[in-house]
Order: C-alpha cells, then structure tokens, then sequence
C-alpha cells in the first residue's frame, strides 16, 4: 500500500520473497511492516526478504504481543534460528526498529495518517487494521472467523465506512458447513459473510 511517500506492507507470506525482488530496484526503501499474526504462512517469506540484508534500507515493523507474551521480534527471529534456518535475523543489516502491539492501539503516522488495530476471532488471535488517510480509508481483516449468531463488533468497527475492506474469505459457504468435515472454530470466514449487511 502506497500512502503519499509512505510505503506499508501487510503481512510477510511467501510474496513478501518476491515483493523484495522488485523493491531491490528502488532502494533504499523505507517501509512499515504491519503482522496479521505469526502463523507460518504469514511470516514464511521474511527471512527471505532481501531488502531487510541491505544496510541502507530500514523497516518498522509491528505486531501484537502474543497470548504467551512473546513480541513480534521473538517470533520472527525464532523462525531463523538453527536448524531450522540457517541465517538468523541478526545477519539482517538494514536498521529494524519493532513496536509491540496491544490490539486497539491506535498509531498515528507523520502525514497524518492513522492506523486503527482491533483483535480478530482467530487461533490464539489475530490483528486487522484500519488505515485512514486523507479522507480515504482501507481494511486489513485476514484470518477472522465470523460468529454464528451476531456480527464481530471488532470487525465492524474496522469495517465501519470504509472504502476497501479486505476480508477472510476462505471458504464458501458450504465448505464452512460441510457435513462431514465443517470448518466451524477453524478461524476463517466466508465471502457471503463478508458480504453481508449489518
Ligand atoms: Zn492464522
């Protein structure tokens, strides 16, 4: 996401690998890193995120603070540890600067931009965002599991009048319900629920 001269990534999933390809072009980059959750597909890519090796290049990259008290920095950096990854995160040179989140923070951005976070319905929970800048807002609400019997009031309250929400939309419907293996309590929604109006 492009705000101004403001650069935001969401999530670090195996397109971050390639986001960092064509971002070698335009160095040095400065970008904010915002994490869903730390779940694999969500962090895969950031050890192969070729921009954070290059010292000119600096990310501010937050996270919630997990259930168990980990930060966003212990979880990245625990991905990279040996044997599992044979570079570990101090061998990343450009300047990293990490910021624990605690879901409703509220960040406020030079340019006036403001970044909204609320907990989603997820194993061990998950953050969307809301981001408003001039007048324009968008929403990052992956990995949310919808209620059977109400709205989320975390997700409406991200969703609230804005202009692009972006929303789990993992299964169908009858997939979610499937008789002989229904995926209710799996974390994820539907494209019918996200449609739907309150
Ligand atoms: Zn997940």
């Amino acid at each position: 996401m492009r705000l101004g001269n403001q650069r935001f990534i969401f999530d670090g999933g195996t397109g971050l690998r390639v986001l960092g390809l064509d971002l070698l072009k335009q160095m040095p980059v400065e970008a904010s890193v915002f994490f869903s959750h730390t779940h694999w597909d969500h962090i895969q890519g950031f050890p192969f995120f070729v921009p954070a090796f290059i010292p000119i290049n600096r990310f501010h990259i937050y996270g919630a603070i997990a259930p168990d008290g980990s930060t966003i920095k212990e979880r990245l950096s625990d991905q990279m540890v040996h044997p599992n990854f044979p570079v570990p995160m101090h061998v990343m040179q450009s300047d990293l600067k990490f910021y624990d989140l605690i879901p409703g923070d509220v960040i406020t951005l030079s340019d006036g931009i403001k970044i909204e976070t609320a907990p989603l319905n997820h194993p061990n929970m998950a953050v969307g965002y809301r981001v408003t800048w001039e007048g324009r807002t968008a929403v990052y609400c992956s990995d949310t599991e919808h209620f059977l019997d109400r709205f989320d009031n975390n997700v409406l309250h991200l969703a609230r009048d804005a202009d692009l929400l972006i929303y789990d939309a993992t299964y169908t419907n009858e997939e979610y319900h499937d008789h002989k293996c229904p995926k209710i309590g799996w974390g994820h929604s539907t494209w019918q629920v996200g449609g739907r109006n309150c």
